[in-house]
């Protein structure tokens, strides 16, 4: 079933959205993207003539009670976001009644799911090591079962839109959906955007493809990268990678980060890039730092000759020219990670040369996803968010999903 094609009219529909928005030390909300984010799926729900339960975490209040995380610091912005009263739930597993008096068109929203262990599935109190653990493993995953059964009781139908937390198998993403029947369960309109945009780049490829991998380290991004090798046509591989690439290839890197476990990972990646005709671009030149801050000293020198007491920590003229070569022309493109410490603003160039040629390959037609994490916090710091095609909600459900993991989140509506 997709949302398009169900009539909420006279339903009551339970939503699992990702309403853990960041607030101050009052209590306030910060920034509310991820409550707009939902409107849409909300809305459509509403004006259909049905009446909506609002389920989401806040936090790790690790399956105990706390006041910092309630959702109750929230009701009022989320009313004021739907233009509705919205009613509270302060149990969100004793709220049957609330939400048995739901009339059309009325909005409950319950209180923090992760006040409960039983939504995480896992259990408290016991370690690994325990050999009572795999027994209060069983105990967890069948009170799992019993809290995803009450969620599921107080509507006739359940709708996700939390993409962050689809890599999740929890009871308000995943179990509560073994409780409706395919026509009665679907997701919302972010998760299908989501899903369109992972699509893109995984299956409807147009080409050429270029994939840009940053961040620290290569052990972080690998199952991503192998993924990708079958897929893309130009693989850019930068920021702290950099390094241990041309340490693997012999070369002087100072004292730029490396992953020195990873050399042979790094040669693996070159050989597996040329057999399968994968135009591998590594950082040639780089801005070298004589320490790991915005007002270190700074220098352009070669990526593999970087001298001692120095640390490449953005990358350099010559090497933004090739990043930006090999993304102009590019039709589909992906970007996870930045090509340098992108949070000193004296080390953003490289970072900035990628933004620049990926909004210029968008505006000429490229599909351009971003996501997982500090490359959203990028564009935004650059304020170009409206510059390229999509923007991912979910950091570690975004990588999860180009690495080809199925999420557990989509899995349990679409039946893969
Ligand atoms: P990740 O979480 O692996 O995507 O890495 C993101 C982090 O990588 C950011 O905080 C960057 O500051 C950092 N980073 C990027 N390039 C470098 C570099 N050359 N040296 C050290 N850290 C870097």
């Amino acid at each position: 079933m997709t949302i398009d094609q169900f009539n909420f009219a006279g339903k009551k529909a339970i939503v699992r959205v990702d309403f853990n928005v960041p607030l101050n030390e009052e209590g306030k909300i910060t920034d509310d993207t991820r409550i707009r984010g939902a409107l849409p799926t909300l809305k459509k729900i509403l004006a259909d003539g049905g009446s909506l339960i609002i389920m989401s975490h806040m936090g790790k209040p690790k399956g105990k009670v706390n006041a910092k995380y309630s959702l109750s610091q929230i009701v009022d912005a989320v009313s004021a976001a739907l233009g509705v009263p919205v009613q509270f739930a302060p149990d969100c597993a004793k709220a049957s009644e609330q939400a048995a008096a739901l009339k059309p068109g009325e909005v409950l929203l319950l209180e923090n799911l992760r006040f409960y262990p039983e939504e995480e599935g896992k259990p408290v109190g016991i370690e690994k090591e325990d050999p009572a653990y795999e027994e209060a493993k069983k105990e967890m995953k069948a009170r799992q079962k019993e809290f995803a059964k009450t969620l599921a009781s107080y509507a006739d139908c359940y709708v996700n839109d939390a993409f962050g937390t689809a890599h999740r198998k929890h009871a308000s993403t995943a179990v509560i959906a073994d409780y409706f029947d395919a026509d009665h369960k679907m997701l919302g309109y972010l998760m299908e955007k989501e899903v369109q945009a992972v699509d893109n780049v995984l299956s409807n490829i147009k080409r050429p493809f270029t994939a840009i991998m940053g961040g620290s380290k290569v052990s972080t991004k690998i199952g991503i990268i192998e993924n990708l090798m079958d897929k893309v046509d130009n693989l850019i591989l930068c920021g702290g990678m950099t390094y241990t690439f041309a340490k693997a290839l012999g070369g002087k890197i100072g004292m730029s980060i490396c992953e020195d476990d990873k050399l042979d990972l790094a040669l693996d990646i070159i050989a597996k890039a040329k057999a399968k005709g994968v135009n591998l671009v590594l950082g040639s030149d780089c801005v070298a730092a004589d320490a790991f801050s915005n007002d270190a000293n700074t220098m352009v020198c070669p990526a593999n000759d970087v001298p001692d007491g120095w640390e490449g920590l953005d990358a350099g003229p010559e090497t933004r020219k090739a990043f930006a070569d090999a993304i102009k022309g590019a039709k589909t493109i992906l970007w996870n990670g930045p090509a340098g410490v992108f949070e000193f603003d004296n080390f953003t160039a490289g970072s900035r040369a990628i933004a620049d040629a990926i909004a210029e390959a968008t505006a000429n037609g490229a599909f351009s996803l971003i996501g997982g994490g500090d490359s959203v916090a990028c564009i935004n710091k650059f304020g170009m968010a409206d510059k390229v095609s999509y923007i991912s909600t979910g950091g570690g459900a975004l990588l999860e999903a180009i690495e080809g993991k199925v999420l557990p989140g989509i899995a349990a509506i679409k039946g893969e």
